[in-house]
C-alpha cells in the first residue's frame, strides 16, 4: 500500500529541508521525483540517484505565476504524467505587526498561498485529463493553527494552506484526488535558522515540545509516503501535524 514504483512526485523547494527530505522518502518508495527549484539541487540529485530513481529539476520561481504551466509541462514533457504533488516551497518574514511591510506580506502570500494554489489547480486539470488518481501534499504549520509572534503573512499564509486543503479536497475528491497536507512542527532547517539562534525563544520552544527536541527532514518521510500513497486513499482534506507532540500541549 506504501509502494510508490512507477509514480512521478512533482516536489517543490527541494534543494534543501523539509523538501529534500520528502523528495528522498518519495524515491525510496519508488517514485521518480521532478523537482521545483530556484538553487541547484545538486545534493538532491546526488541523493535520489542514490536511491536509484530518477531526477528532473525544473528551474522555477514558484513566487511567479507563470512558473505553474512551466512545471506542470516540464514534468508532463520529461516522465509523460504526473500523480503526486507536494507544495513545499515557502518563506517567512520576521517583523512586529505595526511595522509590517506590503513587501513582507506580498511575497509570503505571493508564494505560500498564492502560488500553491494555482500549483494544485494545473496539477489537477492534468490529473483529470490522464484520467489517474492523484495525490495533493500541502505543507501547512503550527501557524495554521495558531497565531504565532511576528508572523502575520506567514499566519495568514499556512492558515490559508488548511482551509484551501479542505476547499480543494470537497471539489477533487469526486476525479480520484486525495488532498491533504502536513502540518510541521519546530523543525530544524534554513527557515528556523533566526529562531535557533535566539537562545531563549530556542529554549522556550524546546521546553513545550514533548519530544524534546527540534524535528527533521527525516521525520517527515513516513507522513509523506502516507499521504502520497494506496494507504490513504479514504482520507480526504486532512491535515496532519508532524510537531513532536506540540499542539498537544
Ligand atoms: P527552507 O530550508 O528554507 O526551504 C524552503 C524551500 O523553499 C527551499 O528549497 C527554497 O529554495 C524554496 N523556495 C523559497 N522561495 C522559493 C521560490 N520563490 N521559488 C522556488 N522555491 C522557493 O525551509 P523548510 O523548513 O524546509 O521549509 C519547507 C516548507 O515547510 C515551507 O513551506 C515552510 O513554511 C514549511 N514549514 C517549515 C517549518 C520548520 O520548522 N522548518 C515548520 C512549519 C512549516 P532556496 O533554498 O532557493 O531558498
Amino acid at each position: 500500500m506504501f509502494d510508490l514504483t512507477g509514480k512521478v512526485a512533482i516536489v517543490t523547494g527541494c534543494n534543501t529541508g523539509l523538501g529534500q527530505g520528502m523528495a528522498l522518502a518519495l524515491a525510496n518508495a519508488g517514485a521518480d521525483i521532478v523537482g521545483v527549484n530556484r538553487s541547484d539541487p545538486a545534493e538532491t540529485i546526488d541523493l535520489i540517484q542514490k536511491a536509484g530513481r530518477k531526477f528532473h529539476n525544473v528551474n522555477a520561481d514558484m513566487s511567479k505565476m507563470d512558473s505553474v504551466d512551466h512545471v506542470i509541462k516540464e514534468a508532463v514533457a520529461a516522465f509523460g504524467k504526473v500523480d503526486i504533488l507536494v507544495n513545499n516551497a515557502g518563506i517567512i518574514r520576521r517583523n512586529d505587526a505595526l511595522d509590517f511591510t506590503e513587501k513582507d506580506w506580498d511575497e509570503v502570500m505571493d508564494l505560500n498561498i498564492k502560488s500553491l494554489f494555482f500549483m494544485c489547480q494545473g496539477f489537477a486539470k492534468q490529473i483529470i485529463a490522464q484520467g489517474t488518481p492523484g495525490n495533493i501534499i500541502n505543507i501547512a504549520s503550527m501557524l495554521s493553527y495558531q497565531g504565532g509572534i511576528r508572523v502575520p503573512s506567514y499566519t495568514a499564509s499556512k492558515s490559508g494552506v488548511m482551509g484551501v486543503t479542505k476547499s480543494l479536497a470537497n471539489e477533487w475528491a469526486k476525479h480520484g484526488i486525495n488532498v491533504n497536507a502536513i502540518a510541521p512542527g519546530y523543525m530544524a532547517t534554513n527557515n528556523t535558522e533566526a529562531l535557533r539562534a535566539n537562545e531563549s525563544r530556542s529554549e522556550e520552544i524546546l521546553g513545550r515540545i514533548p519530544a524534546a527536541r527540534w524535528g527533521t527532514p527525516e521525520d517527515m518521510a513516513g507522513p509523506i509516503v502516507f499521504l502520497a500513497s494506496e494507504a490513504s486513499r479514504y482520507v480526504h482534506g486532512y491535515t496532519i501535524a508532524v510537531d513532536g507532540g506540540w499542539l498537544a500541549r
